[in-house]
């Protein structure tokens, strides 16, 4: 798409180790990729490569032993870029209504300001949760607890979102709409995504471009920009384009044939 070209991050030969008695683990290895405004990146890889410490490392979480992360953002600042970040449960909490669970972020960050307030009456509306909010998260469905844990993130207002396997608890039907449906949500707040999944078609059928790692150390395998001729570009719909099964096919191969 014409408006992404500006990385708005670029990691350059990123190395990590976790360290501990038994000695070194090495997790990731010399791994190179930009990240685009607006662009949404897959990161796919085997089993403990190194895909939960990369996206620390992006989110900040972690320090990279070996490379640099440069920040290029669209108004010349060089702020590092406001993150969101989803994991693999939803993290609502029981004991507090919906309402209550989506300003806990702004509560926690001492942001409970009029607009951000108003921001999230938008989004519970938007999403269809603004006749749940004094309900518990257990009275919801799981597409409905993946939404409240995406208005509580958005709150925050990010300019990166990073997801770890967020859809991975959910069955594979409702998966299949959930993640099309959180992907549409955040395309339409017009954010930047990186998102782990090990859902191959998943990851064609919402990503720009898929980044393919090795396993341990991880390394960067294979870059796959997705273009699919589709008249309705939803994650579904992907599903059936001519294309999908040629991306699929060149994913398996590289995921399997470890060199
Ligand atoms: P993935 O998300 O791809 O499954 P991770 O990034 O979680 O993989 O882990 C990569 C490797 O690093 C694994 O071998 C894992 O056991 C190891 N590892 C992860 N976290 C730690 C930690 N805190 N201390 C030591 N080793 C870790
Ligand atoms: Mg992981």
């Amino acid at each position: 798409m014409a408006y992404m070209h500006r990385n708005i991050l670029e990691l350059k030969n990123i190395g990590y180790s976790y360290h501990s008695l038994h000695g070194e683990t090495k997790a990731l290895e010399d791994i190179s990729f930009g990240v685009r405004e607006g662009e949404f990146i897959a990161i796919v890889g085997p089993s403990g490569c190194g895909k939960s410490t990369l996206l620390s490392i992006i989110a900040g979480l972690l320090t990279p032993e070996e490379g640099t992360i440069v920040v290029n953002n669209p108004d010349g600042s060089l702020h590092y870029p406001k993150i969101g970040y989803m994991l693999q449960r939803d993290h609502l909490f029981e004991w507090r209504s919906v309402y209550r669970n989506v300003t806990l972020g702004l509560e926690l960050n001492h942001k409970m300001t009029k607009e951000r307030l108003e921001a999230v009456e938008r989004l519970l509306e938007d999403y269809g949760l603004d006749k749940f909010r004094d309900k518990r998260p257990s009275e919801l469905s799981g597409g409905m607890k993946q939404r409240a844990a995406l208005i509580r993130t958005l709150a925050l207002e990010p300019q990166l979102l990073l997801l770890d396997e967020p859809f991975s608890a959910l069955d594979y039907q409702t998966r299949l709409f959930v993640s099309a449906d959180i992907c549409r949500l955040i395309r339409a707040a017009g954010k930047t995504m990186v998102i782990i999944t090990h859902d191959l078609s998943e990851a064609i059928s919402l990503a720009d471009r898929i980044i393919v790692l090795s396993g341990r150390p991880a390394v960067v395998k294979n870059i796959v920009s997705v273009n699919l001729t589709l008249a309705d570009d939803s994650p579904l719909a992907a599903r059936n384009a001519p294309e999908f099964q040629q991306y699929f096919n060149t994913l398996w191969e590289d995921l399997t044939h470890e060199d």
